[in-house]
């Protein structure tokens, strides 16, 4: 099995280098690579063909499904340039998560499709909820190719009930928010957190399974595989569980000939 790692824009929360030794030594004889997206490097056509359908996938408002084939303004094809030559942030920015993996999936090698594609991207994104007909933000989107939001981390897993209550009577107080998390301090991940890395490895691995399993997640809490709705859910499974994977799936990696100890993190 081959795993290709692609930084986009991702390298600034987590070490991708990282990352890849960990999962080379967890697939055992899988082999990792990692390449940067190959948009910045496209003619400039195609950097404008890109741009424009990557602003297309923008969200506007939350509760508003976007529709296939809208057309975005000159500033915003202007800015997603910029994006993908680097020479700007995608800052609160929110994608469609789905148009954006459908986007992405055109860049990947088309020879390569029984390898697993793995984008690890700083961009937002969001997928639909027909139910309550609202886009809810997202950490992972796994298939051919999987992203993984490094923002997406920060922001999509709910923070502590209580944080929220607080957040508003400071507001409300019109008081300092840097105050506020250092309340909570370490019950989230944040901006610059050096926890990032180690919990993209359990996201990674997520992709991983959905290619060997056809199923990314587990219902074990304590398994890095566990879907977190909750930053503190993300955190015990990814970091303080006291183990990385569940006993069955400590097999299937012991299958693929991984080193994968049950009891202690690497
Ligand atoms: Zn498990």
């Amino acid at each position: 099995m081959k795993v290709i790692l692609y930084d986009e824009g991702a390298s600034g929360e987590v070490a991708v280098e990282e990352i890849s030794r960990y999962l080379a030594r967890k697939m055992g004889r899988a082999e990792v690579e990692i390449k940067a997206t190959p948009l910045p490097n496209l003619a400039e056509d195609k950097i404008f063909r890109y741009a424009a359908s990557i602003a297309a996938t923008k969200i506007g408002q939350i509760d508003k499904k976007i529709v296939s084939g809208h057309v975005p303004l000159p500033g915003e094809i202007e800015y997603e340039k910029r994006r993908i030559s680097g020479r700007t942030k995608a800052f609160g920015v929110i994608y469609d998560g789905f148009y954006l993996q459908g986007i992405f999936g055109e860049i990947i090698p088309q020879e390569g499709l029984d390898s697993v594609h793995i984008i690890f991207t700083n961009r937002l994104f969001a997928t639909w909820d027909e139910g309550n007909k609202r886009y809810h933000l997202r950490t992972s989107l796994y298939g051919i190719p999987s992203i993984i939001s490094t923002s997406g981390l920060i922001e999509a897993p709910a923070k502590p009930r209580q944080y929220y209550l607080l957040k508003q009577q400071y507001e409300r107080l019109g008081r300092d928010l840097t105050e506020l998390k250092e309340r909570f301090k370490g019950s989230f991940l944040d901006y610059g957190d050096r926890r990032l890395t180690e919990v993209a490895k359990g996201y990674a691995m997520q992709a991983v399974f959905y290619s060997l399993l056809g199923d990314p997640f587990c219902q074990d809490k304590g398994c890095r595989l566990y879907n977190a709705h909750w930053q503190e859910e993300l955190i015990f499974a990814q970091l303080e569980s006291g183990y990385e994977f569940c006993r069955q799936h400590t097999k299937v990696l012991e299958r693929v000939g991984g080193d994968s100890p049950v009891f202690h993190h690497t």
